[in-house]
Formats: structure tokens, sequence, C-alpha cells
């Protein structure tokens, strides 16, 4: 019996990368209320350096929270019920990876629940999700030429 042993130089698959993840290390000052500041940027904050928000409502809802939450190598995690840990995505990377899955490569057009499940699934997280999800697929123009009328 004899044994074939091949030696490939190159990986046969290839990576393909949707978007870069922004980590959070410190609070530029001023930039709290502006659009790109991350909405996960108090609870980085927190894990990192037990800061709260000044306001009393904030610093409850951040404190109750944070056992939901995680950071690991300057990442925002956030637990997930039984499953992996998943990404805090900030809302513009957000965007490219809904896109991507719904749009990009497989273009598998799904539904807005069955694309909100497959991010989910694939370890993203943001807080509007669903409702970005349900965005997405009315702004899309293939799926709106396939929807059904008056449902
Ligand atoms: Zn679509």
């Amino acid at each position: 019996m004899t044994c074939r042993t091949e030696v490939v130089e190159r990986p046969s698959t290839e990576v393909l990368s949707v978007c870069t993840v922004v980590r959070v290390s410190t609070s530029p000052p001023g930039r709290e209320n502006s659009s790109d500041w991350p909405w996960f940027a108090d609870m980085v904050r927190y894990k990192q350096k037990a800061e709260l928000p000044s306001k009393k409502e904030g610093a409850d809802r951040i404190r109750s929270m944070a056992p939901s939450y995680e950071l690991v190598d300057g990442l925002l995690y956030k637990r997930s019920y039984g499953g992996p840990l998943l990404l805090c995505l900030p809302s513009e990377e957000a965007k490219t990876v809904m896109t991507a899955a719904h749009q990009g490569i497989c273009e598998a057009h799904q539904g807005a629940k069955t694309l909100a499940k497959k991010l989910i699934i694939q370890g993203y997280y943001w807080p509007t999700m669903v409702k970005d999800c349900v965005e997405e697929v009315l702004r899309c123009s293939v799926c709106q030429m396939f929807a059904r009328k008056g449902t």
C-alpha cells in the first residue's frame, strides 16, 4: 500500500473579509453624543475601567446589562442563549455585514426574520438588528419585486 503526499503551497480556500471591526479603547472627549459614537461605547468603558455614565438612568442600564456582555481582546461580545458569543458591531459595519449577507455573493434574498437569525448564527449582534433587517428587505428592489401584495 502506497501513501501519496501532496504539498499545497497556498490555502485552498480564500478568506473573504466583509468588514473590519472597530476596537473601542478609550473615549475621545466630547464625542459621546455624535452619531459615529458606537452604541456599545459605554459598556466597553464600564468593562475596561468600571466607569459609568454620569446620568443615573444610563448608569443603572449599563450595570444591569453588564453580565450579558464580555470584553475579549478589546472587542465587546454579547452572550447568546446556548450559542456563541456574538460580536457587537457599530452601526456602519452592521449595515455592511447585513447587506453582504442579504445581497452578497450568495444573493439569498431571505426574509427579514431569517436574515436576522442568520446574522446571529454567524456571530454578530447589534440592538436594532431585527428592525434594520426589515428595512433592508423593504429597500431591496429584488425582494420587493417578488413580495406578496396586500399581505
Ligand atoms: Zn433582497
